[in-house]
């Protein structure tokens, strides 16, 4: 990353996330969903700067497609910096300058990742050291995704999934990753999976979503074969029966040597587990000879960290 930092200026990298396995409840009074989540930070990041200013503004610039993101105050950075600013009666503002990694809407938490960004940069610039348990309460207000942007590693979310313990989870995970360009809204897709409950031939609500405890033992084994066995996503009937099309690049990348595949979070960016670097590589080169944008990541990896100031 070539971007030049400001004077005074802080710059910061946190993570997007895969959703090894998620499970959906019903609607809770508040609207929200209750979940139960297994989160992976991944090798795919968002980078911040923020640098001193009188009035809150943002850019947005990245190797994806930046053109859904607001580039106002209903940006979640932005959001999350004022949210910082009030919290600690500061009368200043900023500029951030985010680029972006991780696909926009694509069930991957980029905005959630920028959020828990911002959060760390001007804690760090306006000399705030508000300490993780502060800034994880100010993150459950911004997004149910927030918190783990900012904590990072595998962890298990319940909740709105903002309720989080980390996992015990050994060793590196290998992915390819299929981003798409189109990002699906996920209220969108959480509303259709709702719709879908309503069928017969489709599986109800689970009254307690949990987390299935063989995917907590594939963690701590450090073991991709046994975590290919069980990760699932509740959102994913609803995500491929909005894209269809994605059935095809799933069915191709399992017969292509991934151990499972599965839609990250509400989608569309598909996600493969493979055996090692070796597999993912492998399945990365025939993913791209077929046409399709596929990237390597690993994790798990730190949440939002500062970088450079
Ligand atoms: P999640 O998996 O957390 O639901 P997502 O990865 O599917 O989220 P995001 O990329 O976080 O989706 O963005 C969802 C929407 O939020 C975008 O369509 C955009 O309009 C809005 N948004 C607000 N701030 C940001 C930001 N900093 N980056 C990306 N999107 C943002």
């Amino acid at each position: 990353m070539s971007q030049a930092l400001a004077p005074g200026g802080v710059h910061v990298r946190a993570p997007g996330k895969l959703n090894l396995f998620f499970e959906v409840g019903g609607v809770q009074e508040d609207g929200y969903h209750d979940v139960a989540s297994a989160y992976q930070a991944v090798s795919l990041f968002e980078d911040v700067w923020a640098t001193h200013s009188d009035e809150f503004s943002v850019s947005i610039s990245g190797t994806v497609e930046v053109s859904g993101v607001p580039a106002d105050d209903r940006n979640l950075a932005v959001r999350a910096a004022r949210l910082l600013a009030q919290r600690i009666g500061y009368s200043g503002g900023v500029h951030l300058d985010i680029v972006k990694h991780v696909p926009v809407a694509g069930g991957m938490g980029g905005g959630s990742a920028d959020a828990a960004a911002a959060l760390v940069a001007c804690d760090a610039l306006w000399g705030a050291d508000l300490g993780g348990a502060e800034l994880h309460k100010l993150a459950a207000r911004l997004g149910a995704d927030v918190p783990f942007a900012l904590m990072g590693g595998t962890a298990i979310g319940t909740g709105r999934g903002d309720q989080l313990n980390p996992a015990l989870a050994k060793g590196r995970f290998d992915w390819v990753v299929l981003p798409s360009d189109d990002g699906l809204s996920t209220p969108e897709v959480y509303a259709h999976l709702d719709e879908l409950r309503g069928r017969p031939d489709i599986v109800a609500a689970p009254s307690v979503p949990e987390v299935a405890p063989a995917v907590l033992h594939a963690l701590r084994a450090g073991d991709p074969v046994a975590l290919a066995e069980h990760t699932s996503n509740d959102l994913q009937i609803a995500a491929l029966s909005l894209r269809p099309e994605l059935r095809d690049a799933l069915e191709l990348g399992e017969g292509s040597g991934a151990l499972a595949g599965l839609v990250s979070g509400s989608g569309p960016t598909l996600a493969f587990l493979t055996a090692d670097p070796e597999s993912a590589l492998e399945l990365q080169i025939t993913l791209s000879a077929a046409g399709f944008e596929a990237l390597h990541v690993h994790g798990p990896v730190a949440g939002a960290r500062v970088v450079g100031a």
